[in-house]
């Protein structure tokens, strides 16, 4: 991702000079000036909808693009029967079809073609049943199927696979990086900087409002701050007054090297998620669970044999289900650490204390960015509460789920 060679090499107060921070509100030709805070997929959905629609956004990212939690993503788009309860789910579905409008408007590409998730066990299997006919009354078009439709759903699942499955054909997959740089282009192209290595550190106020962002670079004007900064727990508390408890946890994600395409769905089976890219590269991924002997927020393994260990064990588990990998090639393995507030559902929302400082904090965010960025950045220009969001807003008492 291309950063703005001029504001990259010089410190931006010195460029902005000293009206840049004595402006007042709007002061642009009455263009709301917006500093997004986190290129993570959250930052750059709601950075692209926010200089579209008229403001003047500069996105800054304290390392890179996608660089935290949207970079080591498994990237499966759903609204499945784990997104409860209601409202959730009816986010999720917008989230869904955002990302078919994103695909023709950005040209990122999506993977279509569905899911079909399973369990060991026939308990698990039954509350399954139940969930999709739950999943049914709420309109999404999900469904039990049964051995002969998988098979010929997935020709290349291995013979002994499972006896049946939810089908939930509007689930997609995406490569987050991917698209968290098409949303960056599509943001620069409606007028929007992207400030790499440049960290947010403070806020200045003019009475109550906020006046300007203090970065590692220098001072940004700013009539809103958008705080899209995953799993960074200090900065709500600290810049916002908004505490967000979170329950961040870890995550392995395996690519293998490109092969011949032979998935056109995401497989969600017992412990082990797979998915392929458009580009023939196959992404592996598992549940939340803890990894014993590697340190809180550690971006690497402690060491490379620990790595490919890792990368064994997922690749054994996706080679039961698909024999095709028997013999992949990894082409990366990594450790990412999902953002998760505590009841695990998003926090969005102009800070009750700081309410020119707007939280953007989420899971599912690969999921949830088109719906996320696009409802966010009306808020934040409109200046008006959509009432979908009010089960998400940042002065909520947090329970955990
Ligand atoms: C292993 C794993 C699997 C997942 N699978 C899925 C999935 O299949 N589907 C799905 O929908 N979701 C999934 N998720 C969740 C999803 O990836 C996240 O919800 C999403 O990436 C969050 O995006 P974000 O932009 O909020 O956070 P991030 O991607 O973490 O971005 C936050 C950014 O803020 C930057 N930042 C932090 N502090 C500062 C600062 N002071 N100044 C400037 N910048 C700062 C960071 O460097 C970072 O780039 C998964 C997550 C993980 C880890």
């Amino acid at each position: 991702m291309p950063t703005h060679p001029r504001l990259s090499r010089r410190p931006l107060l010195a460029l902005l000079g000293a009206s840049a921070v004595a402006g007042c509100a709007r002061a642009e030709n009455g263009r709301l000036k917006v500093v997004v805070a986190g290129a993570g997929i959250i930052g750059a959905a709601i950075g692209y909808f926010l200089s579209k629609n008229g403001a003047k956004v500069t996105i800054i990212e304290k390392d890179a693009p996608a660089a935290r939690a949207t970079g080591k993503s498994f990237g499966w788009i759903n609204a499945s029967w784990a997104k409860q309860p209601r409202h959730y789910h009816s986010l999720s579905q917008l989230g869904v079809s955002g990302w078919a409008v994103l695909e023709e408007e950005l040209g990122i590409p999506v993977v279509h073609g569905g899911s079909l998730e399973w369990f060991d066990g026939k308990a698990r299997m039954a509350a399954l049943t139940q969930q999709i006919e739950e999943q049914q009354t709420w309109g999404e078009p999900s469904r039990m199927v049964e051995q002969d439709t998988i098979a010929s759903l997935v020709p290349s699942l291995a013979a002994n696979g499972p006896s049946s499955a939810a089908f939930a054909e509007r689930d997609a997959a995406v490569d987050p990086v991917a698209a968290t740089r098409g949303l960056l282009s599509g943001a620069q192209k409606f007028g929007a900087e992207i400030i790499e290595n440049c960290g947010l550190e403070d806020v200045a106020l003019r009475g109550a409002r906020l006046r300007s962002v203090i970065t590692s670079q220098g001072e940004l004007e700013a009539d809103r701050l958008v705080l899209a900064t995953g799993a960074a727990l200090d900065l709500p508390a600290t810049l916002a007054g908004s505490a967000v408890p979170q329950e961040v946890t870890p995550g392995v994600i395996v690519i293998t090297k490109a092969r011949p395409m032979v998935l056109r769905r995401l497989l969600a089976g017992p412990d082990i998620y797979l998915h392929q890219l458009s580009d023939g590269r196959i992404v592996l991924g598992e549940p939340a669970r803890p990894l014993p002997g590697v340190l809180d927020r550690a971006q690497r393994f402690p060491d490379d044999a620990r790595a490919e260990q890792e990368a064994a064990r997922l690749l054994a588990k996706a080679a039961a289900i698909l024999p095709d990998l028997k013999d992949a090639e990894i082409a990366d393995v990594s450790i990412g650490w999902r953002p998760m507030p505590i009841d695990g559902h998003p926090v969005l929302g102009p800070a009750p204390l700081r309410p020119d400082i707007y939280l953007a904090i989420t899971h599912s965010g690969v999921t949830l960015a088109p719906a996320i960025g696009q409802l966010a950045a009306y808020e934040i220009i409109e200046d008006r509460a959509i009432s979908r969001l009010a089960p998400y807003r940042p002065g909520r008492a947090f329970t955990a789920a």
